[in-house]
């Protein structure tokens, strides 16, 4: 942590490890303190903003009540931990201008469109009296300020919405000035980074406020169509006409732990319903559970997320670094792969296909999870499928692959019984294959490979899979993935089952290890169905051709990775060097090659099975 004095009021900046510009500060206060002067002179907004945090949340008194645990506590403390309570950790709200300082560089930012002010466009009785009344006790113009700055030298346009202004309602002059900073966004090519809290739309601009939505929202799908990124953080509360446009248009988004986040208010839905709401109703948590939130990010952590997430969408499309690119280029890369494999042909003979099943279901076999540990670096999970739910048994995200930028899913089983049974035993719901969709074209919108790991029974088998429409959401991805102008590739560790693999696995290569499975259904439901008799799977596994080694000779897949004789997590350095060394050269060889030729030849790779 680091202070810094900003006239009699002390606000506390986050320090985070990956953050260069926070440590300057630290060891240089003087310096840091002397931009922020500087940035005061030159800008009128922010000074008003500093007249702003005279009266901060957190009143200025010594003591304050703690609106969730109603224990009293010191100011001075709330406002050291971010603005959180010391005792319930519960978040305060947080001024405009504090959680710009708390989250991009000093001195850095700089304020768009404080000129756009609320021009009372109904002549509502009383309004102007009442926004008057609310900038001379805020010293805000109005219920969001935007402008440009950067995040760990990172640059970024940046709106941050203010409670303080009207609940932080969306009047004309707010929908006007996010509008024009993401507009000028799109023209500069830079992303953007919105913080949301608001009550919703205003009421005294009526049919006006409501239109913002739409303004907001046209200006980010252009934005978005200009191959931008844009993140929201949705903080404590947001709803009504701001959740329904900008705050839920994000390529990403983040959640305050805790927030109040829904259409309608929670009192609206209780007189409407006549019920009481269940506790948690309508909290980040409850978002991210029902697949409408990307992560839930601590304020702590946000600026390491925030530049995290921009630094590897500002590298897309770049090579992988630490790589010696010119020198691998692979001798014959396309012809000739499983020729190791041949030689050990005598091996394989030793080994039934019945074997084969049992290795790839065996406990502690390596799972999807350990492979996305073992090869990407700064893995970021994201959840949902921004419809119905964030399935467990899929885990998408993105992480760098050698320094590269790439979006990585894998189906995942658990370690032991309790995550297996959290993860459903690795069968995905159509939340999950959805979700896997949803990430896989925003790959393709930031040209990042999409690298798969199979490992599936099948695709979950229930009632609840087949309301939602399982066979369309795999449908779906059959569809999608065929023209998806991105490299994929789809790497099989385990089970292969049936439709709920080939979900994941339209791809430009697809790759085995030795002992995993690949099949049309489970060797016991093969043998019960053709012969009546499920414990002929041993006989079933063999007629059915679903080992690695077969489905090479077959054409289905390109290559089969060797395993040591117990692959588990301890042993399965080789594999990962393997795997890694293959993906390396398959995106070698992808070099200058364009998106839709990538297509062609994956739509030549299917039509020709
Ligand atoms: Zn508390």
């Amino acid at each position: 942590m680091s202070s810094v004095q900003y006239g009699s009021d002390e606000i506390i900046l986050p320090q985070h490890a990956t953050d260069d510009s926070a440590a300057t500060t630290a060891s240089s206060e003087g310096e840091g303190i002397a931009d922020s002067a500087n940035l005061v002179k030159e800008n009128i907004g922010v000074q008003t903003a500093m007249k702003a945090e005279k009266k901060p949340e957190v009143p200025k008194g010594l003591v304050k009540m703690c609106p969730t645990c109603k224990n009293t506590v010191l100011a001075e403390d709330i406002r050291k931990g971010l603005y959180s309570c010391p005792k319930c950790h519960s978040y305060f709200r947080i001024p405009s201008h504090t959680r710009i300082r708390m989250i991009t560089d000093p001195g850095t930012f700089e304020e768009w469109g404080a000129d756009l002010r609320s021009a009372d466009p109904l002549e509502f009785p009383g309004y102007t009296e009442k926004i008057n009344a609310v900038e001379t006790k805020t010293g805000l113009t109005e219920s969001v300020i935007t402008g440009k700055a950067e995040i760990c030298g990172e640059p970024v346009c940046i709106g941050v919405c203010d409670a303080r202004f009207l609940m932080g309602s969306m009047g004309e002059a707010t929908g006007e000035r996010i509008a024009q900073m993401v507009e000028r966004a799109t023209e500069e090519k830079l992303p953007v980074v919105i913080f949301t809290c608001s009550g919703g739309a205003r009421m005294q601009e009526g049919i006006l406020s409501l239109m913002q939505m739409a303004k907001t929202a046209a200006a980010m799908k252009r934005h978005s169509d200009a191959g931008l990124l844009s993140i929201t953080v949705l903080t404590d509360p947001t709803t009504g006409g701001v959740t329904a446009s900008f705050a839920m248009l994000g390529d990403i988004i983040l959640a305050e732990p805790g927030a109040l986040i829904g259409f309608a208010g929670p009192r609206v839905i209780e007189q409407t319903i006549g019920q009481k709401l269940p506790k948690g109703f309508q909290s980040a948590e409850f978002l991210l559970e029902h697949g409408f939130v990307d992560r839930i990010v601590e304020r702590k952590e946000l600026k390491g997320v925030l530049y995290q997430l921009l630094s590897m969408h500002s590298d897309s499309g770049k090579r992988p670094s630490g790589l010696d690119w010119e020198n691998t280029v692979p001798d014959g890369f396309a012809v000739g792969a499983y020729e190791k494999q041949e030689t050990d042909a005598d091996d394989e003979k030793k080994q039934t296909a019945w074997d084969h099943v049992k290795h790839s279901r065996a406990k502690g076999r390596p799972l999807g999870q350990d492979y996305i540990q073992g090869l990407f670096t700064e893995f970021m999970e994201l959840h949902g499928d921004r419809n119905f739910g964030d399935d467990p048994a899929i885990i998408g995200g993105i992480g760098r692959f050698c320094g590269m930028p790439v979006t990585v899913i894998a189906q995942a089983k658990g370690h032991d019984t309790k995550e297996n049974m959290q993860r459903h035993f690795g069968m995905p719901l159509p939340e999950g294959y959805r979700k896997a969709l949803r990430l896989m074209k925003q790959a393709e919108k930031f040209h990042r490979p999409v690298i798969c790991f199979v490992d599936t029974p099948g695709a979950f088998c229930g009632t609840e899979a087949e309301e939602r429409g399982e066979g369309e959401a795999i449908a779906r991805n059959l569809y999608e993935m065929s023209s998806l102008k991105t490299p994929m590739i789809s790497i099989f560790v385990g089970e292969g089952g049936s439709g709920g693999a080939l979900a994941l696995a339209v791809a430009d290569q697809v790759w085995m290890l030795e002992n995993a499975i690949y099949s049309i259904l489970s060797p016991e439901g093969f043998a019960s169905i053709l012969w009546k008799d499920g414990k002929r799977a041993p006989e079933a596994s063999e007629a059915m051709k679903l080992t690695a080694g077969d489905l090479h000779t077959l054409g289905v897949v390109e290559r089969v990775i060797p395993e040591p004789d117990e692959l588990t997590v301890a042993s399965m350095r080789p594999v990962l060097e393997s795997i890694q060394e293959e993906i390396r050269k398959y995106l070698v060889s992808l070099d200058g090659l364009s998106g839709e030729e990538i297509c062609k030849r994956r739509y030549k790779r299917f039509r020709g099975l």
